[in-house]
């Protein structure tokens, strides 16, 4: 602690999310200072306030756990084959307890500001009144792990506040639960939040009215127990596992087909759809390398989809609700669902479609639709989404170079060398968010591959007597429009999704994550690395 009370250190980590968590193992085992700071009481990120009903990884639970200890990777016991929220929490406070990680963060405490001293080349970084009572540190290096999507996002329905009823966002739900048995319950939005959450609330609500705006494509998870036997499988595979998912586009580890879609026939077409369907969820977008590149090939995949989904819907007329005609698939992620369809044959399960009859205002206990319909509810659930990539940095006041906002530098869409680094921003870095594969791929992963690039960063500049790194102006133009191409050879541009800012009104159409693939932005990096950091300003004192 200096005179003034301001604390020094050489690391600030924000956010005690999977990335955060490992950050701060990381850097402490290299004998950084380090000082970690969650707006959450406790750690989890993403998974603490995601506890809504049916909330559940999309990704298997074999992958989505850390791989950095062997010991850790095979002494935990995944229950299922898709993990729950309860238990992934579970595994991040287990990983919090092994490593002794709790003692690094202070929680109940969000930093409010990052400014650069440009003498220094350190940051001050301050925390607002919560649990750290309004902390100011100096910190050489700041990383940012706030995680993609934990600024939630509200819809700008007239009345919404003045609801008569009880409230509920997906993403910020009460950690006592909710019991909806007996009510007239509404849920507006049909993305992986409402999807997963759809079927729980049915099962106790008295009501069910769902409002869907635009309809989504959604697989079974096909979840199934995991038992001892299941288990021991998955230990004895892990490391080939592992090597296969850090080569893949998506963290896990599954190869799209290796033909294009109209290179095969239609039975081994079909296969391999019913291959990747058995697999469950997401992976399905990837069946083909050509699916999320050409239209016909799309086709050929959505109509599987469709003829598949269909046969799960009793009435024709809910179906055709149900099923997207607006973006090809995959374009948006695919939600991985447990009974979703089939909650549509139950008797108290409505369907309206936002796009036919829009929700005019709450007013009451009443969604009032456009066509004069009032629907009296006693709870309404938003499954709205998230300002999603930067919106949680967007909170944060983070100055560099000239007192410039990062915000500000970032009002056209964000600009980062390898989603690492920003021109103007020395020594900050943002894991696993913009410009890089993060959501596109498993973020637990993605998270590892970052935290461990870093540190080898760190321990090259102290090798050679840096003092700071700085992403090069030039290197950022470059790894945009490199960003920005790849986005546009694929399909991905044509679906309003939040990938593109779309859901949010205002916020620039711009692809923020790195579309290239898990494996492929790895060498990347690593390549970068080992040309002794081409692209960034290496700055000596
Ligand atoms: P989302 O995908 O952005 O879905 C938000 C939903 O709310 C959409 O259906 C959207 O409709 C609707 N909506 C937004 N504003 C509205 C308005 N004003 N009126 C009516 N409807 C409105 O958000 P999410 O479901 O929370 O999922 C976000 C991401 O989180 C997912 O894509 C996934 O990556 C991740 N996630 C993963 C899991 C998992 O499986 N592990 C679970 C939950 C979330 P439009 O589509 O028309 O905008």
């Amino acid at each position: 602690m200096s005179d003034n009370n301001t604390e020094s250190v050489d690391v600030v980590v924000v956010g005690a999310g999977v990335t955060g968590l490992y950050a701060v193992h990381k850097m402490r085992q290299l004998g950084y200072r380090v000082r970690g700071f969650e707006r959450g009481a406790d750690v989890g990120g993403v998974w603490y306030w995601n506890r809504y009903p049916g909330a559940r990884c999309d990704v298997e639970s074999a992958d989505y756990s850390y791989s950095f200890d062997e010991e850790l990777q095979l002494e935990w016991d995944w229950s299922e084959k898709y993990a729950t929220q309860p238990e992934i929490m579970r595994y991040l406070s287990h990983v919090a307890d092994r490593f002794d990680l709790r003692r690094s963060f202070t929680f109940n405490s969000s930093v409010v500001s990052a400014e650069l001293d440009e003498e220094t080349l350190r940051w001050t970084v301050r925390t607002d009144d919560g649990e750290g009572g309004g902390e100011v540190l100096s910190a050489r290096f700041c990383v940012f792990g706030v995680g993609c999507l934990s600024s939630t996002h509200l819809p700008a329905i007239p009345g919404l506040e003045s609801f008569a009823g009880a409230t509920y966002h997906t993403g910020e739900w009460p950690h006592e639960g909710v019991d909806f048995t007996g009510l007239r319950v509404g849920v507006i939005g049909t993305g992986s939040s409402g999807i997963q959450s759809v079927p729980l609330i049915a099962d106790q609500a008295a009501q069910l009215t769902v409002f869907q705006r635009s309809a989504n494509y959604s697989i079974p998870a096909g979840n199934k127990p995991l038992d001892e036997a299941a288990r021991r499988e998955l230990k004895a595979t892990y490391a080939e596992r592992r090597r296969l998912a850090r080569l893949s586009g998506g963290g896990s580890p599954f190869m799209t087909h290796p033909r294009r879609t109209l290179d095969v026939d239609e039975q081994e077409r079909r296969e391999a759809y019913e291959k990747r369907w058995e697999l469950g969820g997401v992976l399905y977008s990837k069946t083909f390398p050509d699916q999320l590149t050409d239209l016909t090939a799309n086709h050929a995949a959505r109509a599987f989809w469709e003829e598949k989904v269909r046969a799960r819907i009793d009435d024709p007329a809910v179906a055709d609700l149900l099923v997207p005609t607006d973006h090809p698939i995959g374009t948006k992620r695919i939600v991985t669902d447990s009974d979703y369809y089939e909650t549509y044959n139950r008797e108290h399960v409505r369907l309206v479609s936002l796009r036919e009859n829009a929700i005019e205002r709450i007013d009451g206990h009443d969604v009032v639709l456009a066509d004069g319909e009032r629907v009296e509810l006693d709870a309404l659930v938003l499954a709205t989404g998230f300002d999603a990539m930067t919106g949680s940095l967007d909170r944060i006041d983070i100055r560099g170079r000239g007192g410039q906002l990062l915000k500000d530098a970032w009002s056209a869409g964000p600009r980062t060398y390898l989603g690492l680094g920003t021109d103007g921003f020395p020594n900050l870095f943002n894991l696993a968010g913009v410009g890089s594969p993060s959501v596109l791929a498993n973020v637990i992963l993605c998270a590892e591959q970052h935290v461990d690039w870093l540190t080898d960063c760190l321990a090259h500049l102290d090798a050679h007597g840096y003092v700071a790194i700085e992403a090069a102006e030039q290197a950022v133009e470059d790894w945009v429009r490199e960003c920005r191409e790849r986005a546009a050879a694929t399909l991905m541009m044509s679906a309003d999704s939040w990938y593109l800012g779309a859901n949010i009104p205002g916020k620039p159409r711009v692809f923020m994550p790195f579309v290239g693939g898990f494996g492929a932005y790895g060498e990347i990096i690593a390549a970068v690395a080992a040309s002794g950091y081409k692209g960034f300003d290496l700055i000596a004192r």
